[in-house]
């Protein structure tokens, strides 16, 4: 099958579809997008979707100081100064813009923000449809408005970039029917997500953490990396690879969110199976991570109780019931610590004494033994709830190199001409850990960029 568009862009995730609608606003007559899986959404659908971004208005109303040279500052630090300097300032700059570009497209995000797990502040703005679907409904919404000028290709799974003179100019993919050849007349963007799914290519990048064979992932199946070795042929520059993200809160059956109780960072801890503190739980997820590492059996419980859950049917990040959850036998609840201890098989006094002193933190509000500063409300009424977690990889931070523009770059730092890449295959961006709640920027940001630049930069 012969297509030809303005502009072909490789995956259907958050930050190709950003990129799809991006590119048509900005002038492209005809844009195909490719995605191998039979759906759209990749893993920004399932993410927990939260999204950070100096707020003007909802930030000034919960009373909370905050600028965007913090957020840059916590971002730029949090990831070990890794990053480029450059696309850190591009993508805090651009976040607020970002909030704005998607209401402006009917997206709803609640009137309050939070603090997502290992976003360091309360900038985390949470849509109103569960997990990512608001992101992936709002773009859907608008691409099948345009169906005229943008077309998906489902079942469709890239596998080479094609090039002439030195320049990208389509896409061999294969279909349903057999083979695809997309002519790109202006730009190819590469936006297939991360390689958290891939178990070989972590293997064969991890540097930091212990084995990863074994290791679970949040990710949907489709994250296997293939726009790294689509780059790689093409002379595209791949920087931090090794630098893996792994969170405290996999489900211990699946690896995956759901199933998490916490409901922001304030009101909950963690304890080991001795039923012990063992980290700052509002901390990096690189920092907390590790720490569970070192637990028996890297395993934990997130303990938290009635302010979190006011009723059962209050629901967490995942769009679950606390209700249903405890049911389900995926958390535990009871009237008293000394309870919920027993359920858990951990020890009551320890429980009990980790509770006690970490409500006397928050009277205080002062740092604790492990440097904990993030408090709200204390774990003092019933009902009490405990959830399992264990570690899982969660997010790549490194990949594909690009400049401000969304170009790629090659291993001399040229731009690489008609090539474009957003989203998690690109790296250089969060550096050696990515805090909570700046994926989703990340692909709207740079996704909307790529898109503008591919339509318009001959
Ligand atoms: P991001 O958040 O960066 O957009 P996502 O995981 O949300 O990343 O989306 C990436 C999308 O790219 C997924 O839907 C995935 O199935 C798709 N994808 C990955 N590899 C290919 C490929 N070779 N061809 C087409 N689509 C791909």
């Amino acid at each position: 099958i012969e297509k030809e568009a303005d502009v072909v862009i490789i995956g259907g995730g958050g930050a190709g579809l950003s990129a799809a609608v991006s590119a048509h606003q900005n002038g492209a007559k005809k844009i195909l997008v490719l995605e191998k899986m039979p759906k759209v959404g990749g893993n920004t659908i399932i993410s927990g979707a939260a999204y950070n971004a100096v707020d003007p208005k909802r930030q000034k109303a919960q009373g909370i100081e905050d600028s965007v040279e913090k957020h840059y500052t916590q971002t730029y630090e949090g990831g070990d100064k890794l990053g480029k300097p450059e696309l850190v300032r591009t993508l805090v700059e651009n976040a607020y813009p970002g909030i704005e570009w998607l209401e402006s497209m009917g997206m709803k995000f609640q009137d309050e923000v939070f603090t997502v797990l290992g976003a360091l502040w309360p900038r985390s703005h949470k849509p109103v449809d569960p997990l990512g679907t608001g992101y992936i409904k709002t773009y859907m919404e608008y691409i099948e408005k345009n169906s005229g000028s943008i077309e998906i290709m489902l079942d469709t799974k890239a596998t080479e970039i094609i090039m002439e003179n030195g320049r990208a100019v389509g896409v061999k993919a294969t279909g349903i029917d057999g083979e695809v050849v997309a002519r790109a007349n202006n730009g190819v963007i590469i936006a297939t997500g991360g390689f958290g799914a891939n178990v070989e290519m972590r293997d064969k990048y991890n540097k930091i953490w212990p084995s990863l064979t074994n290791i679970k992932t949040t990710n949907h199946p489709g994250a296997t990396g293939d726009g790294y070795i689509m780059a790689e042929k093409v002379g595209a520059n791949l920087i931090g690879m090794e630098q893996i993200q792994l969170l405290p809160m996999g489900d211990p059956e699946t690896g995956s969110l759901s199933g998490n109780i916490e409901q922001g960072v304030e009101n909950r801890i963690f304890v080991n199976k001795d039923g012990n503190r063992f980290v700052d739980e509002g901390a990096r997820r690189d920092v907390m991570t590790k720490a569970l590492f070192e637990q028996r059996d890297a395993y934990m419980w997130v303990i938290l109780d009635k302010h979190s859950y006011p009723t059962g049917d209050t629901k967490n990040n995942f769009n679950e019931t606390i209700d249903e959850l405890v049911n389900k036998g995926r958390a535990y609840k009871a009237d008293t610590l000394e309870e919920l201890a027993k359920e858990i098989s951990v020890n009551p006094e320890n429980l009990v004494k980790a509770v006690e002193e970490f409500n006397k933190n928050v009277e205080t509000k002062s740092a604790d033994e492990f440097g904990r500063t993030l408090y709200k409300d204390k774990i003092d009424t019933a009902p009490f709830y405990a959830g399992a977690r264990v570690p899982t990889v969660h997010h790549t931070m490194g990949g594909i190199e690009i400049n401000t523009n969304g170009q790629v770059l090659d291993k001399s730092g040229n731009i690489i001409p008609g090539l474009y890449a957003a989203g998690e295959t690109t790296g250089g961006i969060h550096g050696a850990n990515r805090l909570g709640g700046n994926a989703l920027v990340d692909t709207v940001v740079f996704g909307r960029i790529a898109g503008k630049n591919a339509a318009t930069i001959k």
